[in-house]
């Protein structure tokens, strides 16, 4: 607390990320990062982007790179809207969308950033407490709303909900934004891009963190109608006009265009990620049904904080979370799977 502080700055609870430890030999499975090199046409572009062109600012509209987007989902490069990571996106969408008299709706379990936004955009926000199996029930969401968010897959627990779920939800609330953070969506869930030109009010999220494998480089996307995405863009340009470095427009660009690094290391994480489901069922876990890059996990024996710390004496960390209904469960990243049969085998000499 400071004398210096706004009064909102004083009830802020920041975010707090999952942590990036320096350890030898460490296998780190706890922030969802994709544990694969990015596409070589990736770095690539970087590095034709390392140019005395660095002087000169970007490009302010990111135009290829929105065009790029724009023609992977089948939509015109206005209707798309690019920044700093999808928590950049998500935190201008919560500015613009959000209306201050009205509740926000989001899953009492999910991503934690939602509470810190509300908070710092001074948003009242109703927990839709999740369903007795973890599930997301679209039905708990009929009622007086501003606006609505969930992350499809969810997270933490990475389960998915199918598109038809996703649009009877938009479709009953013609009059609110509903937000659909697709962090995850590439491992297995059904994008509502698609369903852009259908509905005014459907405001879909992307990253390029977790699929593409380019969390370090910090882009995040929004596909939405124009008025949407117009209310995005009036953030940002009160904010910072230029929404991503010359390294970062051309490293993304780059990774959208690459269709085929996407699929096959996608297709190797989902095998990867059954494997491992089916090893830790094995050893008597219960996973929850995942369509993400994780796996929430609960041991029926043994408590999620004191397994992720005796995970962490053996140099193997996961995500654990305090919150109570979910406190016996571990998020577990897939890892490549020497990572995965690393996990498995201090797990053998812990249980
Ligand atoms: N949404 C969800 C559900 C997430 O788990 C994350 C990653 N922590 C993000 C958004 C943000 O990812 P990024 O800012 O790296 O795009």
């Amino acid at each position: 607390m400071s004398k210096y502080w706004s009064p909102i700055v004083s009830t802020l609870k920041p975010y707090v990320p999952g942590e990036q430890p320096r350890m030898a030999n460490l296998v780190k499975l706890n922030t969802n990062e994709n544990p694969y090199a990015p596409s070589e046409k990736v770095i690539e572009a970087i590095r034709g982007a390392a140019s005395a062109d660095l002087r000169l600012y970007p490009d302010p509209l990111a135009l290829d790179l929105r065009q790029a987007i724009a023609a992977r989902y089948s939509v015109a490069a206005e209707q798309v809207f690019v920044g700093n990571g999808s928590d950049e996106v998500l935190a201008h969408a919560f500015a613009a969308l959000l209306k201050h008299d009205e509740p926000l709706l989001y899953p009492d379990i999910s991503y934690s950033f939602y509470p810190t936004y509300a908070g710092l955009f001074g948003i009242d926000a109703i927990e839709v407490p999740l369903d007795a199996a973890f599930r997301i029930d679209v039905t708990d969401y009929r009622r007086p709303a501003g606006a609505i968010i969930l992350p499809n897959p969810n997270a933490p627990t990475g389960i998915g909900l199918p598109l038809a779920e996703i649009e009877a939800l938009v479709a009953d609330h013609p009059d609110q934004p509903v937000v659909i953070d697709e962090a995850y969506i590439d491992f297995g869930g059904e994008s509502a891009a698609a369903l852009v030109p259908k509905y005014d009010n459907l405001l879909v999220v992307q990253t390029f963190s977790k699929s593409r494998a380019l969390a370090g480089l910090r882009v995040g996307f929004a596909i939405g109608q124009r008025p949407l995405i117009e209310g995005l863009e009036r953030v940002k340009d009160s904010f910072n006009s230029y929404p991503l470095g010359r390294a970062a427009q051309a490293g993304a660009t780059a990774a959208i265009k690459d269709e085929a690094w996407l699929e096959a290391t996608c297709r190797k994480i989902v095998a990867s990620r059954a494997k491992l489901t089916a090893e830790l069922e094995a050893r008597g876990f219960e996973v929850l049904p995942s369509q993400a890059n994780f796996i929430f996990a609960r041991h029926p024996k043994h408590a999620g904080g004191i397994l992720a710390a005796k995970l962490r004496e053996r140099a193997v960390i996961v995500r654990h979370f305090a919150k109570p209904r979910i406190a016996d469960f571990l998020r577990i990243t897939i890892g490549t799977d020497a990572e995965c049969a690393r996990l498995v085998a201090a797990l053998d000499e812990i249980l």
